[in-house]
């Protein structure tokens, strides 16, 4: 009954989308928030949280409901026009894809290519081409496994305790459900700096786990190399091993992940880096100080649409995902109401 009620507000708000756009003041930038893009059958949704991935179809329904309405540009470039005061389009939008995952070479890249729009791809630099997976697919996957309760018996007691605060409890019904995997995920986050969980989630991983679905996850340079010519899509960095920005991480280390990310990306792609992707969006005063020295734009998580005046260091986005996105309707409401 909610999924009907939320489709009749969709489909009633939807065709007000264009209307309010026109009437708010303008330019306005804005700003997709993409990360993986897999077709409905590819294994690894079945243990990707929901807001981590469209379909290739849903994609492509974006990019065409989106040229109707925007000028689709490169987020750099309308950055260096509002700094310079130079005429912006009245709408415009920018694609941006986080992490870098293979899947955006295999599926988001023939959409892109055949409609010939623009997108930025924030990359971690050490990571390229690795069967690197993030931590929290790791503990999705090892989460989303589990059907039986000698399996759970092997986990330590601080993803037991981290269960029970999102409201699983040792005695819960398995598998469990995605949405609670979801919030297991975000509590964690919480709790644990990257290098700890990253850690921790390791330790219990076992050698069966790690080969589900886990074939190279990210992209390699040959892919991006690929992508990278003729201008179209353009690449950026997102630090070297998605450490999160945090007050707690010391300045070194921000260096390290800020700076040295773009000359590797620099030198392997033979162009210069010039924008930048908080990890997880989490950015401390620091760590946005030095990204103003080394980058000319970069973006957060914060959700909202841009003025030619928002900092173009803490530029907003929003998130965009097959469960809110898969139809026209549920497409522009999600924008109207960013
Ligand atoms: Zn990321």
């Amino acid at each position: 009954m909610r999924k009907e009620l939320k489709k009749l507000v969709q489909a009633l708000t939807a065709p007000l989308a264009p209307l309010v756009w026109r009437a708010r003041p303008a330019p306005r930038l804005l700003v997709l928030m993409y990360h993986r893009v897999l077709p409905e059958r590819h294994p690894d949704r079945a243990y990707e949280q929901p807001g981590m991935y469209v379909s290739p179809e849903t994609l492509a329904l974006h990019v065409e409901i989106l040229k109707r309405h925007f000028e689709i540009v490169h987020l750099d470039e309308w950055a260096r026009k509002a700094v310079d005061r130079e005429r912006l389009p009245r709408l415009a939008c920018a694609l941006t894809f986080d992490d870098g995952w293979r899947d955006n070479f295999d599926y988001a890249f023939p959409v892109l290519r055949a409609q010939s729009v623009p997108a930025t791809i924030y990359l971690l630099s050490d990571l390229v081409g690795t069967r690197y997976s993030f931590w929290p697919n790791k503990l999705a996957r090892l989460l989303g496994d589990a059907r039986n309760n000698t399996y759970r018996a092997r986990w330590p007691q601080w993803l037991g305790q981290v269960l029970t605060d999102v409201g699983v409890s040792a005695g819960a019904r398995l598998p469990i459900p995605m949405q609670y995997i979801d919030a297991a995920i975000g509590r964690c986050k919480v709790l644990y700096p990257d290098a700890e969980i990253t850690e921790l989630v390791s330790a219990i991983a076992t050698a069966g786990q790690e080969a589900v679905g886990d074939d190279r996850d990210l992209m390699n340079w040959d892919e991006i190399r690929r992508m990278a010519e003729g201008g179209k899509i353009r690449f950026g960095s997102h630090t070297r091993r998605h450490t999160r920005l945090e007050a707690r991480v010391p300045l070194s280390a921000l260096q390290d992940e800020i700076c040295v990310s773009r000359t590797l990306i620099e030198q392997q792609l033979q162009v210069s880096v010039t924008s930048f992707c908080y990890p997880n969006g989490d950015h401390c005063p620091a760590a946005v100080d030095l990204v103003r020295t080394a980058y000319a734009t970069a973006v957060t998580t914060q959700r909202g649409w841009n003025r030619a005046g928002t900092d173009t260091y803490l530029l907003k986005r929003v998130g965009v995902h097959e469960d809110v996105s898969s139809s026209p309707s549920a497409f522009l409401s999600r924008l109207l109401l960013a």
